[in-house]
């Protein structure tokens, strides 16, 4: 199964592409997660890309397709992938198409999570993650069970992340509006596109999810 979420940041794809990919045994894969990472090692991509995202804007079309390419390839995604944060501009949608022609790889569904602006800057400050296992958290939505302590792997490091302040998020929010959300009519006018309330609780949008793929 392959598959596209679409939504702003803060929206629950991360949350969502975790739970989907532990259920239907395939990988998650988030440009944002892998783009932190190539940060975190000083990796040339890394370097072009920090100050980029300090600023809550957009990565270079050119990288992020490159890194989803090399990333497809790989083993593990044998048996589909979830994107998370990629595309994020017609220019990647197109790219992916392409893409996945080359490599014979068929899309099964984009699913978009619609939320309120308005939700979206609470959602993003209060989240955090376990800095050995990655589950993600919220101080307020989404505690773990034991305080301080990982329910997925017991760790008891967490990291937020650089750009979840106010005023990166509003950068981020105007990209979503003026580069990605186009990505909607894209794929509303392929008869792709499915979409669920991002604003329900976190079980309630899987199981929407689920029936929307048709696993529920
Ligand atoms: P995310 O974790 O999806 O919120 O992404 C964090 C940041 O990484 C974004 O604000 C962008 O700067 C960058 N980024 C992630 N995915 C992409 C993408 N597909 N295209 C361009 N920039 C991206």
């Amino acid at each position: 199964m392959r598959l596209i979420l679409l939504g702003p940041p803060g929206a629950g794809k991360g949350t969502q592409a975790q739970r989907l990919a532990d259920t239907h045994s395939i990988v998650q894969l988030s440009t944002g997660d892998m783009l932190r990472a190539a940060v975190a090692a000083g990796t040339e991509i890394g370097l072009r890309a920090k100050a980029v995202m300090e600023a809550g804007d957009l990565v270079s079309d050119d990288i992020v397709v490159g890194i989803i390419s090399d990333r497809v390839d790989q083993d593990d995604c044998k048996n589909g992938f979830i994107l998370d944060g990629f595309p994020r501009t017609l220019a990647q949608a197109e790219a992916l198409e392409r893409m996945l022609a080359e490599k014979s790889l068929l899309l099964d569904a984009v699913i978009e999570m619609q939320v309120d602006d308005a939700a979206l800057i609470g959602r993003i400050t209060g989240r955090y993650t376990c800095a050995d296992c990655g589950a993600g958290y919220h101080d307020e939505n989404l505690r773990p069970k034991a305080a301080g302590i990982c329910d997925k792997c017991g760790g008891t490091t967490f990291d937020r992340r650089a750009d979840d302040n106010a005023e990166t998020v509003t950068s981020r929010l105007k990209a979503y509006h003026e580069q990605t959300a186009p990505l909607l009519p894209y794929y509303r006018e392929k008869g792709r596109l499915q979409t669920v309330d991002g604003m329900a609780e976190i079980d309630e949008v899987t199981r929407q999810m689920k029936a929307v793929l048709g696993t529920g």
